[in-house]
């Protein structure tokens, strides 16, 4: 479904991503781990268009994503939940929920389709539809980057670490529906600096260090990887 090949991003004198080459199965819920500056923030957001790569190439569905604008990568069925949940704090939870598919021409029933299908996901979002978002907990403002990212009906969904700064109950939460949209068929690359967390609900990984990668793949084997016990797991 992607295939990510060579891929270098320098900010000026710094070499942000070296040469990077990743690859996501359709189904699969993928992770890309490291630690704090690894570059995992960097590679979602090129893949997004929003950083344009100095080489490689990006190709989603076979096709060549590479110098696409973002809204045209987000029709194409990529989008993504950044970082620090960036919603938007003085706009309700219903609006945050329609950015996310500004890019489309869904008509208003399908719109409200579509926020249903939220409320299913994250119940607690329904109940609080009207209230401006930056009434939420960090919890509950991170349901709604992600349900802002599903509501394009992406193919692959990209994660910017999910569990920065959450209650560990409320990640738990958060952890179990990934992996239910999962099986319901939404394809997933999630950046994780909780190398356990992410590892025991992904299919594959990516190890990344200083903008390299370092190890990849089946999660299971990483997780019982001495390096990776070493560097990323505390043992
Ligand atoms: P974090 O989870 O802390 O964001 P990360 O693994 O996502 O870490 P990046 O944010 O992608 O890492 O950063 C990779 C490297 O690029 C770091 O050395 C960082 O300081 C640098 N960097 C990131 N953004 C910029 C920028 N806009 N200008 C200059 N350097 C940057």
């Amino acid at each position: 479904m992607l295939l990510v090949e060579n891929l270098s991003v320098n900010y000026g004198a710094i070499q942000a991503l070296k040469g990077i080459h990743v690859e996501v199965f359709e189904g699969e819920i993928v992770s890309l781990v490291g630690s704090n500056g690894a570059g995992k923030t960097t590679f979602l957001r090129t893949l997004s268009g929003l950083i344009k790569p100095n080489t490689g190439q990006i190709h989603f569905l076979k096709k060549n994503i590479t110098q696409l604008p973002t809204h045209e990568i987000v029709s194409l069925g990529v989008s993504q939940s950044p970082e620090g949940r960036m919603v938007f704090p003085d706009m309700t939870i219903k609006e945050n929920l329609i950015m996310g598919c500004y890019c489309f021409n869904y008509s208003k029933a399908e719109i409200q389709n579509n926020i249903d299908r939220m409320v299913t996901w994250f119940p607690r979002l329904g109940e609080r539809m009207s209230q401006k978002a930056i009434l939420l907990s960090g919890g509950e403002q991170q349901m709604l980057a992600i349900a802002r990212a599903l509501m394009a009906k992406p193919k692959l969904l990209l994660l910017d670490e999910p569990s920065l700064g959450i209650a560990p109950i409320v990640v738990q939460q958060i952890f179990k529906i990934i992996v239910e949209l999962n099986r319901e068929g939404v394809t997933i690359l999630l950046a994780e600096q909780n190398a356990r967390l992410a590892l025991k609900i992904s299919h594959r990984a990516y190890v990344l260090e200083l903008g390299a990668l370092l190890k990849q793949g089946k999660a299971s084997s990483l997780l019982h990887d001495k390096d990776v016990q070493r560097a990323y797991l505390g043992g």
